[in-house]
């Protein structure tokens, strides 16, 4: 067989619908966020990121970088392999303690990444609960997708945040039956906000146990920073909290708040907990840091709101299609593939503005977009070179203005 040319083939396809992905090669720069530099075809040049995740600039932020490098210098780079055989790194449990109490629950566990996070944890519970019933939103992550299927149970898929049809589903399901609810707090293409507190009342009535991912909310809502669940005062009422130290954090790694006897199961049976070197001291040191001050600090998370808010109403006054979502991210429609590509590549080469096109699979196709991330770092002057640079390619394009 000729595989490289069937492999070659294959990446074709995505070419020729136009979502093929190609990443940008950026330098981000200590103290200038969110300004970097883009390196490659032979030319470097300082850019405006507006589409990072690194939503509160924690990743930059001087108290993190110093823990970091505190913690690299005391304990050295690695982890030197998994938990079970290096032994577990004191700031990897302080850590622990410390996303345990942001949660108001007994124990914690840390993973790699928020994907393996949700990959291990749903694909460890569902698979040990016997004959278990999985309850899973339309719009859930790839990796609590992936979680599910390794877990090999049964799985019941209901409309996104569609609370009606949630709990028909789980009528239908035996009462003595284990089930568990998955679903997110803050959906991360969309920007709307799922009915927590109403899920976990069906949760209740059906004697289902809830999973939820705040990896879109963590450090950014709630008084501490625990999220949708704890701004809206429903950390106890979910079972299984999680989230990403990756995002608001700015760091890396994944986690799970819950109850003493889920976490031990998790941390006793996830093959991908179990079977991969840990996170290392000084990136759980940074976590750690991160976490303690936006527990104290409201500052970035206020600024953040602001900027967010802001933002939408000036797209919105210059008639382009935005989503006037309940969070803080804002997608702007472009509805064609080959365009939302071509709308950032004008971006990047005429106005110096990164913004990443978001296409299928990660969107229903006819639903591309751009998804810009503004965070407490963008100025009213980088919006208003944004809005120019965006309503130029708009006429320029002939794109559809809202409606
Ligand atoms: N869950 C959701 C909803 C996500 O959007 C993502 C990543 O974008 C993840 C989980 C994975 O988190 P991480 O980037 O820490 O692996």
């Amino acid at each position: 067989m000729d595989y490289e040319g069937f492999f070659a083939k294959k990446v074709a396809g995505l070419k020729d619908e136009g979502r093929y992905r190609i990443f940008a090669e950026l330098a981000r720069q200590t103290g200038r966020f969110p300004i970097a530099t883009k390196h490659g075809d032979g030319a470097r040049k300082d850019i405006v990121v507006w589409c990072s995740n690194d939503y509160l600039g924690m990743g930059q932020n001087s108290v993190v970088i110093q823990a970091m490098t505190d913690a690299v210098q005391l304990y050295g780079a690695g982890a030197g392999g998994t938990r079970n055989i290096s032994g577990t790194s004191h700031p990897l449990v302080m850590l622990e303690e410390e996303i345990a109490d942001l949660h108001a629950k007994s124990s914690a566990l840390v993973f790699t990444s928020g994907y393996i996070a949700n990959e291990a944890s749903l694909g460890t519970l569902a698979g040990l609960l016997p004959g278990c019933v999985i309850f899973s939103d339309a719009k859930n992550h790839a990796s609590m997708i992936h979680g599910i299927r390794s877990s090999k149970a049964e799985k019941r898929i209901f409309r996104h945040s569609d609370v009606a049809q949630l709990e028909s589903l789980l009528k239908e399901v035996d009462p003595d039956t284990p089930k568990l609810i998955a679903f997110e707090s803050v959906y991360s293409m969309d920007g709307d906000i799922s009915p927590i507190g109403e899920i976990c009342d069906l949760a209740d009535a059906y004697g289902a146990i809830t999973y939820l991912d705040e990896v879109h909310a963590v450090g950014l809502y709630g008084p501490r920073g625990g999220g949708i669940a704890e701004a809206r005062g429903l950390m106890d009422r979910v079972t299984v909290i999680n989230g990403t130290l990756a995002k608001a954090y700015g760091v890396m790694g994944g986690y799970i708040a819950s109850t003493p006897g889920i976490v031990d199961a998790v941390r006793s049976f996830a093959s991908s907990f179990i079977f991969t070197t840990a996170l290392p001291p000084g990136v759980a040191a940074g976590a750690l840091a991160s976490i303690r001050h936006l527990k104290s600090s409201s500052t970035e998370r206020q600024r953040h709101q602001e900027r967010a808010a802001t933002l939408k109403r000036r797209l919105a006054e210059a008639d382009l299609p935005v989503i006037d979502t309940e969070s803080h991210i804002v997608p702007v429609i472009v509805g064609d593939p080959v365009k939302c590509k071509r709308v950032t590549d004008m971006l990047m080469a005429e106005f110096g503005i990164y913004i990443q096109p978001i296409n299928y699979p990660t969107v229903p196709r006819g639903t591309e977009r751009l998804r810009i991330t503004p965070n407490p770092y963008h100025t009213d002057e980088l919006m208003d070179d944004l809005v120019t640079a965006l309503t130029t390619i708009w006429r320029r394009l002939e794109l559809p203005l809202a409606a």
